[in-house]
């Protein structure tokens, strides 16, 4: 099968690789040089412009946000073939992906919400969680696609239920590092030693992702790599944040976790990775890790 693929970010660029032991897969990124990279390595076909992708029954993009999806999808529009189905992995809104596809479906384009979870380890290994919002008929095309990026493939529901869920998710995972990042510190300022703050709190109630896996590394090992930039889980947390708004919800601690995410993208940048919010806690506390 022909694949358009469009974003060769942290993400997008191994799921497109896996996407090539069974496809003709046609990169396209912003910055050429990725694109070429990837054709170089992995056998995809380097995209002479963005209108190549146009010719794929299947177009994947993994982009930051539905802005620029929706960006490609005007710039792509006019060369549309009826049939195709378009994958939006991107984490993007719900509300602008249901637009986007009734602007698709007026050129006879399906269109799937099918943001991922897993981080850039679980995109290498194509290991990725991936949550699909569409038709079961566009849902079981765009599953026989992704099982080369996933393990897990989740149906959600209707267009949209894809983006909300992972937003929803990530706001668990963000709140749940602010929270333990917050309770380890304080630890450490009663005097307990980091490493048996996490021993204790990993053999007990708080254990969770963040104290198994995201913030051992960093706190204890002093190592921080850039895997996941704050700016895209501040957007996450943005998006939860406006569906508790449009659904007329009581979200107090989703609330205060936006608020919180947002002033740490201020005070670390965009190019800051979203456990440096670590980091924000400890200036908040006149400390270091
Ligand atoms: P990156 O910032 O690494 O990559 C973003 C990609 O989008 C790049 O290919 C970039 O091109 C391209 N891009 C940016 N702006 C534009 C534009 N205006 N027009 C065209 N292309 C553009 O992001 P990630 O791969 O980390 O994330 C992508 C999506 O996946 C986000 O929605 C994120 O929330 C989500 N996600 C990320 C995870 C992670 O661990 N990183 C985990 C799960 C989901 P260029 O190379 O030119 O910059």
């Amino acid at each position: 099968m022909k694949i358009g693929f469009i974003g060769l970010g942290a993400m997008g660029f191994p799921m497109a690789r896996h996407l090539t032991k069974e496809h003709e897969v046609i990169v396209w990124n912003r910055t050429r040089e990725k694109a070429e990279r990837h054709a170089r390595e992995f056998g995809s076909r380097l995209a002479r412009d963005l209108s190549d992708c146009a010719a794929a029954e299947v177009i994947i993009t993994m982009l930051p946000t539905s802005r620029e999806v929706d960006e490609i999808v005007d710039k792509l529009l006019p060369h549309l073939r009826r049939g195709t189905l378009w994958i939006d992995a991107t984490s993007g809104d719900p509300n602008d992906s249901r637009e986007t596809a009734k602007r698709l479906a007026d050129k006879g384009v399906a269109f799937v919400d099918a943001p991922v979870t897993g981080a850039t380890v679980g995109a290498e290994n194509a290991t990725l969680t991936i949550m699909i919002g569409g038709s079961a008929e566009d849902f079981a095309r765009a599953r026989e696609v992704l099982r080369l990026c996933g393990k897990t493939i989740i149906h959600v529901g209707s267009i949209g239920s894809g983006h909300a869920i992972k937003v929803l998710t990530n706001s668990i995972m963000g709140a749940t590092v602010w929270i333990t990042s917050e309770c380890l510190l304080l630890a450490k300022q009663f005097g307990i030693d980091l490493k048996t703050a996490l021993e204790v709190t990993n053999a007990g109630s708080g254990r969770s992702n963040a104290s198994e896996n995201l913030l051992p590394m960093r706190l204890r090992d002093g190592k921080w790599p850039l895997v996941f930039k704050l700016v895209h889980h501040d957007k996450d947390i943005r998006i939860a944040s406006s569906i508790a708004h449009q659904q007329h919800a009581s979200t107090p601690l989703l609330a205060l976790t936006q608020q919180l995410f947002t002033a740490a993208l201020h005070e670390l940048g965009d190019q800051a990775d979203y456990i440096e919010v670590a980091k924000v806690i400890a200036a908040m506390n006149g400390t270091k890790w």
